[in-house]
């Protein structure tokens, strides 16, 4: 087995930052599995990469929030692979700028930590037993800046506030994870040029770098970090 070689999982790799983070990582010639909640926008996704040359990917459904969908895709992963080294957590919906904290629908909060937060938990609880026993894993939370304490500020509450769990939940996974081999860090893309970002301030080639650094660090990297550009960024 080439360990170098590494299987990795993308969350709502169909579009935007996971889209080219599949395609970062597969062009780094690692094994990638994107995965998407809709099953013919993640298939068409996947020809149009595998239609780059020299790259490989495959696609599997899954669906963040929900539990089944993600059984579904562990299943599948281990019957074919027996082993995922790298998480990708980037699926994530939901930035609530039409909205305060005053005025909150508490639906859309529900909705937002549904998927920001309780998805990468979920999936994160289902592949680590198999990351430990191969006493190697990188779990990589996507997040904000917008979910950071130091520079919290109004507005997108939903979002803003899921991050920031999301954050806690890197912070949570690294501490009790130490020693494992299972590094786990929360990383800013940055504002980025998405359906999501708008125009963004940088392209999404730029905004995967930070995202590419994480899935890829050496066995002494950090952990429990939240990272812009491979820097350390605040809280
Ligand atoms: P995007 O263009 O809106 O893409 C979001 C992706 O998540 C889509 O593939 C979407 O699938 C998928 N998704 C949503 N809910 C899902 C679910 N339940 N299960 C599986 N997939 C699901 O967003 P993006 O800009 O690429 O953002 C990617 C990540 O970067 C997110 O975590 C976001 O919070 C973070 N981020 C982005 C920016 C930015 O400026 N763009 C800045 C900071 C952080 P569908 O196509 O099916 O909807």
């Amino acid at each position: 087995m080439n360990l170098e070689k590494r299987i990795c999982l993308v969350s709502g790799g169909n579009r935007g930052i996971g889209f080219e983070t599949c395609h970062h990582l597969a062009q780094l010639g690692h094994i990638v599995i994107l995965t998407a909640r809709n099953l013919t926008k993640g298939k068409i996704a996947a020809k149009q990469l595998r239609e780059k040359k020299g790259i490989d990917i495959i696609f599997y459904q899954m669906d963040v929030s929900n539990q089944d969908s993600i059984d579904d895709a562990y299943d599948k992963i281990i019957q074919r692979f027996g082993r995922l080294d790298v998480l990708v957590n980037n699926a994530a919906i939901l930035y609530d700028t039409w909205q305060t904290v005053i005025d909150t629908d508490f639906e859309i909060v529900n909705q937002a930590l549904g998927t920001n937060l309780l998805g990468p938990w979920r999936i994160s609880k289902k592949f680590i037993p198999i990351m430990k026993k191969n006493r190697y894993g990188r779990i990589v939370n996507v997040s904000s800046s917008v979910g950071s304490l130091h520079f919290m500020g109004k507005g997108a509450p939903a979002y803003s506030i899921s991050k920031t769990a999301l954050n806690a939940l890197t912070r949570k996974l690294a501490a009790e994870l130490l020693g494992t081999g299972i590094l786990v860090n929360s990383i800013d893309p940055g504002w980025v040029a998405t359906d999501m970002g708008g125009r963004g301030e940088r392209p999404v080639e730029e905004g995967v770098k930070g995202i590419v650094w994480a899935s890829t660090l050496p066995d002494d990297g950090p952990t429990g970090g939240f990272f812009f550009e491979g820097k350390p960024v605040e809280w």
